[in-house]
């Protein structure tokens, strides 16, 4: 290629441009990252709070992070006061999917980007979205199911309604169900969201499936962990833990514990390292002005987002050494501990 000795001299050239001044600003004051985030109660917010941090500092950037504990006007309020504290770029986490579009123009009319981070902000023109791919979740979620229990009475416990996610885990769960339901094969006896994703909450709607149904249920699907593990509960309060499938998603330490004894069947993992690579890398390259190169786009409802989102992994007792493990997501002695 005749092209390649020409370009040594370039990066010389650029100096003296208006990028190299860009650059000596760079130096003087670090690119500030705001993350806003929402809850921090199930487990893997921790990671993501704690690998995002480390990964934007790893970048040379500075990132302040808060935390809304479900609570939309305090997630608002949060995202107001570090916009107007001067952050180059915002992530958010959003706890209300259509409630955070007011965070969006805010941040817009202060000249600040906001890239959408695991959860998406519908019905704003958020700048970018950082995700796995949370149809495909639901579908590893329904196949492992499905492949166990290929008839029968489904139980589908959905996530918080106000969560984007939740519709989307659920959008994949059925793109797999309904050609069996169609086929008559599976009935879907119980399908409910649950507030706030608590375990609670979760409990409580799987007692009122197993009350509604004589405890004739034969599978059930819920989108998280923490709601398996409610559902567990209300199973072992009849004495049926471990005898129906349970499916979840996020490789909890009590999920993947419940995995090697028996009483859950499979999680998604989702590498949350990776996540936080990304999301910071992008946050830190378009705080400078740098447009990413994204292959996906989704809908938010007003406009396709440039998206970027990473795969997903089923987990069931057969590969928890060669994922979850070998990843160091958990310590093997953590996970077995009981078993
Ligand atoms: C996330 C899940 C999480 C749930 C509850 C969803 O938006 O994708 O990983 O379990 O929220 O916090």
């Amino acid at each position: 290629n005749a092209d390649v000795p020409e370009a040594a001299p370039s990066p010389s050239s650029a100096v003296d441009g208006a990028g190299g001044d860009a650059d000596a600003d760079m130096t003087e004051k670090p690119v500030k990252i705001g993350f806003a985030m929402d809850t921090l109660v199930e487990e893997r917010w921790l990671k993501d709070r704690d690998l995002f941090r480390e990964s934007v500092e790893a970048l040379g950037a500075e990132v302040e992070i808060s935390a809304s504990n479900g609570d939309d006007a305090v997630q608002i309020m949060q995202a107001e006061s570090m916009i107007s504290a001067g952050i180059d770029l915002l992530v958010i986490v959003p706890h209300n999917a259509e409630a955070t579009a007011a965070i969006v123009k805010k941040a817009h009319s202060s000249g600040v980007k906001v890239i959408a981070y695991d959860r998406l902000v519908k019905n704003a023109e958020i700048d970018l979205y950082v995700s796995f791919d949370n149809v495909r979740v639901g579908e590893l979620q329904a196949q492992a199911i499905t492949k166990l229990v290929p008839k029968g009475k489904y139980v589908y416990i959905g996530g918080a309604e106000t969560d984007n996610n939740a519709h989307l885990f659920k959008d994949g769960v059925f793109n797999v169900l309904q050609p069996m339901i169609d086929s008559g094969d599976i009935t879907v006896v119980y399908d409910q969201w649950t507030t706030d994703w608590t375990p609670a909450n979760a409990r409580a709607n799987m007692e009122e499936a197993l009350r509604a149904n004589n405890n004739q249920i034969d599978a059930v699907i819920a989108a998280n962990d923490a709601t398996a593990g409610g559902v567990i509960a209300a199973l072992e309060a009849q004495g049926l833990a471990g005898r129906i499938p349970v499916a979840g998603q996020d490789a909890d330490l009590a999920a993947a514990q419940r995995i090697v004894g028996g009483t859950q069947t499979m999680t998604v993992y989702k590498p949350i390292h990776t996540l936080t690579l990304k999301a910071a890398e992008l946050a830190v390259m378009m705080a400078k002005g740098e447009i990413p190169d994204t292959d996906r786009k989704v809908n938010n409802g007003k406009i396709e987002v440039p998206s970027v989102l990473l795969a997903p992994i089923s987990v069931d007792k057969s590969n928890m050494d060669a994922t979850i493990i070998a990843d160091g997501f958990h310590a093997k002695e953590d996970v077995y501990r009981h078993a």
